[in-house]
């Protein structure tokens, strides 16, 4: 038997807090591609403190060079998987691998950090009163049997594949989630995020859209992993900021899908970034991973009806301004 406890009474000190001019926000992975985006956000509100927290795996202090320094920005070198003990009021929990070649590097390490390092989260969010958002993932649809994927699907996960570390990790952290919210009262957020692309991703990473334009732009050819007909659903990272943002200060504790619901092959993508970029360029086709998803498409039904949102970058005008960062990070110019 199953008892859904109150929310508890907010403390005095939590009461106090409202009156407060500054919201104090802790971003774990905000090192990272998507986070530092949502750093870039925050901080444009002036009554935001925004605490960075990273263990610098795949995210770097270049990401946030632009806030080093700044009176309301904070930068901890901290893994999420030890317990951290901070004053906040919401947290953007972001910490964790996202890229396929980064999270099976070390797989036990990722669990850990989808499961450790969410519970420590939650045990933060609990003893501070604070609210709490996970980007989960649609990995968690695994290699979905319905299309396009809305959040009452169960999803279809091999539990002992190497993607098992992220997809299970994710489904995991969800769990823990929605038990602290059901056992201790916590506010959850959960977001489910489709592929993102944009400036500031890891040139060498090995997602499609970063290894494309690095290929485009090097005049190396575009490696489409077999059978090139899988398609997958492309959101500018601007978009994906926003979306988050405005479930973080909505009322719905989701899961809800944030991804772009326009759906490409990844030969449609070769070609697109073949004629934007570099029409000279090969495409090949190479042998794929294990487990690869077949088809990804978000129902963004629930977002637009709940958070009044819906992308608004076509990938045609996402494409160019991550050429633009790409070229000037690998050191190619336009011709
Ligand atoms: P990223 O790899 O650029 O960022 C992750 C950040 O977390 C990095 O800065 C990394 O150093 C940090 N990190 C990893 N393990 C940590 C640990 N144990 N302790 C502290 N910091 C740690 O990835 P991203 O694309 O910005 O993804 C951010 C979040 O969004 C992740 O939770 C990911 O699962 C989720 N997500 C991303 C996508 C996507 O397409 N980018 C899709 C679905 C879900
Ligand atoms: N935790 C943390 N920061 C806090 C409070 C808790 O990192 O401010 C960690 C704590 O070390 C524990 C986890 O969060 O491993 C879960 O905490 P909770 O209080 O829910 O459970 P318990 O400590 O009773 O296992
Ligand atoms: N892919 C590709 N060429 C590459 C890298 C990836 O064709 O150089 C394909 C991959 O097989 C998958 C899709 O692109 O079908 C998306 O892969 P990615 O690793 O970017 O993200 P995923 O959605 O699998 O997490």
């Amino acid at each position: 038997h199953v008892t859904t406890k109150p929310p508890p009474e907010p403390s005095p000190l939590r009461k106090a807090k409202f009156f407060q001019a500054n919201m104090r926000i802790l971003v774990t992975g905000g090192a990272g591609f998507i986070g530092s985006h949502l750093v870039d956000k925050l901080m444009q509100n002036e009554k935001n403190e925004v605490i960075v927290v990273d263990n610098y795996f795949t995210g770097s202090k270049d990401n946030l060079s632009q806030w080093i320094g700044h009176p309301r920005f904070e930068l901890i070198r901290h893994d999420v998987t030890e317990p951290l003990l901070i004053e906040v009021d919401q947290i953007y929990h972001l910490a964790c691998p996202a890229s396929p070649i980064f999270y099976k590097y070390n797989p036990v390490k990722t669990i850990k950090t989808n499961v450790i390092g969410t519970l420590n989260m939650l045990g933060l969010a609990k003893r501070v009163g604070a609210r709490i958002l996970l980007t989960s993932t649609s990995e968690v649809y695994g290699d979905p049997l319905v299309h396009p994927q809305d959040e009452t699907y169960w999803g279809n996960v091999n539990p002992i594949g190497v993607r098992s570390c992220y997809d299970e990790g994710k489904r995991v952290a969800e769990t823990l989630m929605f038990d602290y919210h059901r056992q201790h009262g916590i506010e959850i957020r959960i977001a489910r995020i489709f592929n993102t692309y944009g400036p500031r991703m890891n040139i060498d990473d090995g997602r499609v859209v970063s290894n494309f334009i690095a290929q485009a732009i090097r005049d190396e050819p575009l490696t489409v992993q077999l059978p090139g007909t899988q398609t997958r659903s492309f959101c500018y990272v601007s978009d994906m900021v926003d979306g988050l943002i405005r479930l973080m200060e909505g009322e719905n504790t989701g899961p809800i899908n944030i991804g772009n619901p326009g759906e490409f092959t990844m030969l449609e993508l070769a070609e697109t970034v073949k004629e934007m970029i570099n029409p000279e360029v090969k495409i090949i086709t190479v042998e794929n991973t294990p487990d690869d998803p077949r088809q990804r498409k978000p129902d963004i039904t629930k977002a637009k009806e709940l958070l009044g949102w819906e992308p608004k970058v076509k990938l045609r005008d996402g494409l160019p301004l991550m050429e633009d960062d790409f070229r000037k990070r690998i050191g190619i110019p336009r011709k």
